[in-house]
């Protein structure tokens, strides 16, 4: 499609947009601020997609560093993506895909490629106007067919890098028309300790450097320690010349979601619907949500095993922010509240007599991670949790260490993953044949399991009990439909549409990140030592790919090669962190 046919099909549906955007500094929230908007106008019935704009030059944030940026999200096509669509899918309780993240890289390749194939044949490519042209394509594209979209704009104003994506917001403004479009601005008021007072100076300065880009906001979200009083709000009403009723209070909270609920307070959804032009559609019941709220006391304690001392204190929780995420919605599922702990696993590798904190814990989580570092106190630690009865949820790197746990300790093998020790006599977590030769030929993007892949149940295991009392056998069964009609059939294996259809209800998709196995050549050996492996994937070449274990006689030991934390909902918690609370506090 042409850029024209793009436009004509928003204008057709009549397609509105919200762009937020962020000033002062980062680091305020801005993505659960953009979440928060769309949930608002979700509930005054609109049907709402969201986008956000990574303005780095990396292509994904499949190879940047969670412990500088965040937790890598994976979607269901396998997009690798800033941790803010994870809030998004959460708060909005849809799916997203690739297109819902564009990045300054993804822009210049298309654009650079384009050329080179001849695609701008005798004309001069620019940044202005092709950048930001290639920009507004992939925003419409992926608002084609929504009522509104969200885009969040990342970073914050006055950055140079996002100066093409403020051009092309702005650009969106003469092609659809003022009524078509809001811009909101999310800024920070600082109440310096010296001072003891909050400081409007620095949000005129972002609104001075919005203004710069020709885009004056029509709200603006304040975040700060406490409300804004009024005084604040007029000296912003003067300043940026919009009424105090578009100024919103952004207060602290205890939990983010509560903020749909601060907003709407104020009556944001309104104020933001009319400025589109439209009515609510049906008046918000916020009464499931606001329960939820309620819920957030009591509490259980969760450790969670990883490598953490090359990690500063304040980037721990990002790091895993989904699995945080999902152990709150299944605490909030079961009435209790949630503490997580950080649990170096190193300390066990120097000293075995330190195992026994992890008996202070309900429950132990081993998250997934890379590389060897820790990776024995990981082990160590899973042993320990696997004898004294302490339940275990091992996500992916903790599926592939439980396995090697149980190969050592219980069949006896000395075994471990070739992602550790390359030689290892048995290599039970190994990487596939023809990823190997990938490797050699340094093509490491291309090794990796990406997005939902399907898995078959095996009745009668407790994986497939806490999918099948979900809703999830069904939600699956409509991504899969989906799936197959976007053609990423691969996802199914070796399975048929009709293949599927008949074992319907023992058929779930969950999402990937990894590169190592469980070593098919083991699986005999592993399951006639008693351990259960609850699911798995059968490749088009017959490969057997373990999805899940877990072990009988033990009150919760399961472990899975996906990343569930990714499709927990705040009111529908991914099945095995929810049985995994429920298995603690049915122990308790
Ligand atoms: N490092 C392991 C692999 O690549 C596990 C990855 C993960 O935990 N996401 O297979």
């Amino acid at each position: 499609m042409d850029f024209s046919e793009y436009i004509n099909k928003i204008r057709k549906k009549n397609t509105k947009f919200v762009i937020v955007a962020g000033g002062v500094i980062s680091g305020v929230g801005k993505g659960i601020a953009t979440a928060s908007i769309g949930r608002i106008l979700q509930k005054h019935g609109y049907d709402v997609t969201a986008v956000k704009i990574d303005p780095y030059m990396n292509y994904d944030a499949g190879t940047l560093r969670p412990t500088e940026h965040g937790e890598v999200f994976v979607t269901e096509d396998g997009g690798e993506i800033d941790q803010d669509l994870g809030t998004y899918e959460r708060f909005l309780d849809i799916d997203l895909y690739k297109k819902n993240n564009i990045t300054t890289g993804k822009i210049y390749k298309t654009i650079i490629e384009r050329e080179r194939s001849g695609g701008y044949l005798g004309k001069t490519v620019q940044f202005i106007p092709n950048v930001p042209e290639e920009i507004k394509k992939r925003l419409y594209e992926a608002a084609i067919g929504h009522d509104i979209c969200i885009v969040e704009i990342g970073g914050t104003i006055g950055d140079y890098e996002n100066i093409a994506f403020l051009f092309a917001g702005k650009s969106i403004e003469t092609d659809l028309g003022k009524d078509n479009i809001v811009y909101v601005l999310l800024t920070y008021l600082p109440i310096p300790p010296h001072v003891g007072e909050m400081k409007s100076k620095p949000t005129q300065h972002a609104i001075k450097s919005l203004s710069e880009t020709g885009i004056f906001p029509d709200i603006i979200l304040c975040r700060a320690r406490t409300p804004l009083d009024e005084p604040r709000k007029n000296k912003i009403q003067i300043y940026a010349n919009i009424k105090s009723d578009y100024v919103i209070s952004a207060p602290d909270v205890k939990n983010i979601y509560e903020i749909p609920l601060n907003f709407e307070k104020e009556n944001l959804g309104k104020k933001i619907l009319q400025k589109l032009n439209l009515k609510t559609r049906k008046e918000p019941n916020w009464d499931k949500w606001k329960k939820l709220i309620k819920k957030y006391d009591k509490g259980v304690n969760i450790a969670m095993v990883g490598k953490y001392v090359d990690i500063g204190n304040f980037t721990l929780k990002d790091s895993y922010v989904s699995v945080n995420e999902a152990l709150k919605h299944a605490c909030v599922n079961n009435n209790v509240n949630l503490n997580i702990h950080w649990i170096d696993s190193k300390q066990f590798e120097k000293d075995k007599s330190k195992l026994k904190i992890l008996s202070d814990f309900d429950g132990v989580v081993v998250p997934g991670g890379f590389g060897s570092s820790g990776v024995e106190g990981k082990i160590s630690a899973i042993e320990y949790v696997r004898k004294n009865n302490i339940p275990y949820l091992g996500l992916c790197l903790g599926l592939q260490l439980g396995v090697i746990e149980y190969a050592r300790n219980v069949v006896g093998l000395d075994a471990n993953t070739t992602e550790v020790d390359a030689d290892t006599k048995e290599p039970v977590i190994d990487i596939l044949p023809e990823q190997k030769e990938m490797i050699k030929n340094n093509k490491y993007g291309a090794t990796m399991r990406l997005g939902s892949y399907l898995a078959v149940l095996k009745k009668g295991t407790k994986v497939y009990e806490l999918y099948r009392n979900s809703t999830r056998i069904d939600d699956d069964f409509n991504r899969i439909e989906n799936i197959d009609k976007m053609g990423e059939t691969f996802r199914f294996g070796k399975l048929t549409m009709d293949d599927i259809r008949k074992i319907k209800d023992r058929v779930v998709l969950e999402r990937h990140r990894h590169r190592y196995e469980v070593n098919p050549k083991y699986i005999d050996i592993l399951e006639k030592n008693g351990l259960v492996f609850s699911g798995y994937h059968e490749r088009k070449d017959n490969t057997m790919l373990m999805e899940f274990i877990e072990l009988k006689d033990h009150p919760f030991f399961v472990a899975t090669q996906s990343h569930p934390e990714f499709k927990s909902r705040p009111l529908n918690p991914a099945p095995l962190f929810d049985g995994f609370i429920k298995a603690i506090l049915n122990k308790n």
